[in-house]
This record gives structure tokens, C-alpha cells and sequence, in this order.
């Protein structure tokens, strides 16, 4: 049985009356699990724990004390701390580590009554856009099983995909929530950056990483935020600006918006001809719905994802050098002393890619090289920033597509990296500038696969952006 409900408000009701119980849903979820293992989408299911908990809801649920997610079954990225349970990132160096602490949103999302069914498959340490960088292996793709899921939040992507879970939990540090939402047919959503804590949120790079939601509505993504955003004395990032009752607010918006689209994603011939073509039906929906689209061109466009990957390597090295065969995790059993046990450890513990963005994270600091690459990096973000400001101060949005292709071939493109990192093209803008975006699905190609498109807004905008959405679907 394969259960899925398009937003928590369709179930709501029924658990309120009894005729759906979260152990019934918590069980079909299982069902479905079970039945797709090969999708290798759970690094761990939470079985026993999961039907436990969902007795305990149906009791509050009896008793009326139940909170706003009571019944949600979800489940998490496997770089989400969750006190008393593995973390592992994906990675052979934390294989056998045990958070001793959970996660300020699981936290939340825990007082609220949801139910966390397992932790997810992604890529090592969230690095990648295809869940190839996994110590555990790909996640394949529910639409077609010979392709990626997308990446890094690959497991929690398909799982929604799959309905193996009515929601779930990834983190977005350059697109890590939107592309494999794109790929996998649902709904991505990155807030802004100080929006969600990071606390207890395994880093890899700091001034990036967001908490982000992978749903089947915009409701959903609307309540999740609701529950999680907010004040955390752990994350000195946040914002302290007020949490919007999202899930109350969340409407179709009905105004006549100004909308911009990136010239080049139409005219570039790096980006597939099926996905210009989503791209412009949209277009032409909006323009004969009253809205202005203008094209517009991003003068820093070529700049993006070597700003990024400059940036987000540096902040890799500094946050990796915690594992060292002492602290955390993986220990090189053949180790004699200090410094081969951290080089061994090291060595050993961490995969091809997360080695790769070590070294040059290391090298764009070192002394000979920080002010070519990593000062200027830091100066080129800030002209990013402050251009998509500008954008977003004639535009209320700027619509692209979520990334250049729909979900290719596992095994297609793994070998060159360089290939890999321009798959992000569209994503880490929003990433650079701190900016709320979601990846909204947009049909499917020739093939059956399904293609996103992006809606980037102001900082802090989430309401306006969810509303937008709303209505976008409906388009
Ligand atoms: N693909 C990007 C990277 O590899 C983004 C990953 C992410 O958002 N975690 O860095």
C-alpha cells in the first residue's frame, strides 16, 4: 500500500476523528519502505520506535492534547542530530556515531507531535547534487531507477517521492533541498538563511547551510516552517525578526506580480531543451494571467559557482578538521601514533569528494593563496548579494529553472567534478545572498521525468514567496 496524502490538512481531520490513525499511517509508511529497499533511501528506519510513538499520538490525539503535527510521520536527513540516535553524514568516519544531542528542529518538530520514521541517505557530509558522494551508495530515483535522485538530500527526496513518509527534513547549503525536490517531482523549500537553527545540524559550510523542507504541497512546507523557524539561544545566526503563522497564512496570492527570469537559462545551450520549454510555458502562463516576466541578465552569472565553491570548500576544511580519529567517529585501526592517527584516520574515514573539497578548501586559505581566492571570493559574493538585492527591489521574484537537466543516468557524469558543480548554476545564487527560493514541480519530459523550476525572493519574504507558490501550482 502506498500512501499519500498531498498535504497534512487532508489527514488532519481524519486523525481527529479516528478514522485514520497515526499507527495505521505510521504502518502503511513501513509497508512502503520495506517493499523499495533497492531505492536505498533510509540509511536507518526507526521501525519499532516509530509504531511506538505513533500509539502515543493516538492517544493525544483521543485525549485532544496532540500537537500541530500530530501524525506527520517524517524523516530526516542522516546529518540531522537526533539525541540517542546514529549520525552519520553519510560517511564511513561517523559510520558508528551516536548524536548525544538532538537537533534544536527535531526538538521542535518532536514537541509538536510529528513522528520520525528514519534518517535518510544523502551525500558524504551534504557534498554533491546527485547522492553519488554517498559512503552508503546512491539513492535511485522512484521515477526511473537507472537515475540520481538529486542531491545531496537525495534519501529525503525520494522518500516523499515514494511515499515512504508524508514529509521530510533535508539541508540546502547550494541547492541541496531544491534540486533533488526538482528531480523527484515534489516540493523543495530553502528559507533564508537565519531563518531555521542549525543547531545540532552537522556543518559543511556554515555561512550557507540551511534547514529546508521536502513535501508534497506548499502547506506543508508552510506548517514545517512554522514549527521550526524562529530564535534559538544555540545559533547566533538567527534572526530574531517574528515567525509568520505561516501555516494559517499560506493562500494562493491573487496580485499581479513583477516577475524576472534569467535570459540565459533560455538561451544557454548548456541547459536542456525540455526544461527551456517548462520554463517558457510558465512564462507564458504568468504574462496571460496579467503578471509582468521580464528577462533579465545576471552580469555575475559566470561567476556563481566558483564564488560558491571557493567559498563553501574554505568553510568545508575549517568545519572537517573536527574529525580526527580523537574527537568523532572512525579511527584507523592501523594507526601507531598522534599524527598517523589523524592522517589514517583521515584518510581512510573520508570519501573521494569530501577529500577533494578538504584540499582545495585548505589550499583558497592557505597564506599564499587567501586573498586570490578566498578575499575575492568573499568581495564577488558580496557584488552577488547586493545585485540580486537590487533585482529583488524591481522584481518581486526571479524565476528559473531549479537546475539545467532533469535526473540523469547514475554513473553519467560522477567522474568529472567540474561537470558536477556547474549542475548548480541556478541554485547557489539564492545560497550566496542568503535569499528564500523553492524548487516547484513543473510537469514531467518526454522520458517521464519530472522537471522544477525556481522561485527566488527577498530576504526574509517567505510568506509572500509561499503564497506565490501557491498559485503558481495551481497555473
Ligand atoms: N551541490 C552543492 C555542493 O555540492 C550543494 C550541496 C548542498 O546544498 N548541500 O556543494
Amino acid at each position: 500500500m502506498s500512501i499519500n496524502y498531498s498535504s497534512y490538512n487532508e489527514i488532519k481531520s481524519g486523525l481527529q476523528s479516528g478514522e485514520v490513525t497515526a499507527e495505521s499511517l505510521v504502518k502503511g509508511y513501513l509497508q512502503q519502505i520495506k517493499a523499495n529497499t533497492r531505492l536505498n533511501v533510509f540509511n536507518e528506519v526507526f521501525e519499532q520506535e516509530a509504531l511506538n510513538s505513533a500509539k502515543g499520538v493516538d492517544v493525544k490525539l483521543k485525549q485532544g492534547t496532540a500537537g500541530k503535527l500530530a501524525g506527520m510521520v517524517i524523516a530526516i536527513k542522516d546529518n540531522i542530530c537526533y539525541k540517542d540516535h546514529k549520525v552519520s553524514a553519510s560517511s564511513k568516519i561517523l559510520e558508528n556515531f551516536t548524536s548525544i544531542y538532538s537537533a534544536t528542529i527535531v526538538e521542535r518538530l518532536l514537541a509538536e507531535d510529528a513522528i520520525i520514521i528514519g534518517r535518510c541517505n544523502c551525500d558524504e557530509f551534504a557534498m554533491g547534487a546527485a547522492n553519488e558522494n554517498s559512503y552508503f551508495g546512491p539513492v535511485k530515483n522512484y521515477a526511473d531507477e537507472t537515475r540520481v535522485s538529486g542531491g545531496s538530500s537525495g534519501g529525503s527526496a525520494v522518500a516523499v517521492q515514494a511515499g515512504m513518509c508524508h514529509a521530510a527534513i533535508g539541508t540546502d547549503t547550494g541547492g541541496s533541498v531544491r534540486q533533488p525536490a526538482a528531480f523527484c517531482g515534489i516540493v523543495g523549500f530553502k528559507p533564508s538563511y537565519g531563518r531555521i537553527s542549525r543547531h545540532g545540524i552537522i556543518s559543511y559550510a556554515s555561512s550557507f547551510d540551511q534547514v529546508g523542507t521536502l513535501t508534497n504541497s506548499v502547506a506543508d512546507a508552510a506548517l514545517l516552517l512554522e514549527v521550526m523557524a524562529g530564535h534559538d539561544e544555540f545559533d547566533s545566526t538567527l534572526s530574531r525578526k517574528p515567525v509568520p503563522r505561516y501555516s494559517e497564512e499560506t493562500t494562493p496570492s491573487s496580485g499581479k506580480m513583477k516577475i524576472a527570469y534569467l535570459q540565459e537559462a533560455i538561451s544557454s545551450p548548456g541547459v536542456d531543451a525540455e526544461v527551456k520549454n517548462a520554463l517558457i510555458t510558465y512564462i507564458d502562463k504568468l504574462r496571460a494571467d496579467g503578471h509582468t516576466v521580464k528577462p533579465i541578465s545576471f552580469e555575475y552569472l559566470e561567476y556563481l559557482v566558483p564564488t560558491y565553491y571557493i567559498l563553501a570548500m574554505a568553510e568545508a576544511s575549517s568545519n572537517l578538521a573536527r574529525y580526527d580519529g580523537v574527537h568523532y567517529g572512525y579511527r584507523s585501526p592501523n594507526a601507531t601514533d598522534l599524527v598517523s592517527t589523524y592522517k589514517l584516520s583521515r584518510s581512510e574515514g573520508f570519501g573521494t569528494e569530501v577529500k577533494r573539497r578538504i584540499m582545495l578548501g585548505t589550499f583558497v586559505l592557505s597564506a599564499g593563496y587567501y586573498d586570490a581566492y578566498y578575499a575575492k571570493a568573499q568581495k564577488v559574493r558580496r557584488l552577488i548579494r547586493n545585485k540580486t538585492n537590487a533585482i529583488l527591489e524591481d522584481f518581486d521574484f526571479i524565476l528559473t529553472p531549479t537546475a539545467p537537466e532533469a535526473a540523469f543516468s547514475i554513473g553519467k557524469i560522477e567522474k568529472d567534478p567540474v561537470v558536477n558543480y556547474l549542475h548548480d548554476i541556478f541554485t547557489v545564487q539564492a545560497s550566496l545572498a542568503g535569499l528564500p527560493a523553492i524548487s516547484l514541480p513543473a510537469g514531467n519530459n518526454n522520458k517521464g521525468l519530472p522537471l522544477g523550476l525556481q522561485l527566488l525572493s527577498k530576504a526574509f519574504s517567505e510568506q509572500e514567496l509561499l503564497n506565490f507558490s501557491e498559485y503558481f501550482l495551481k497555473l
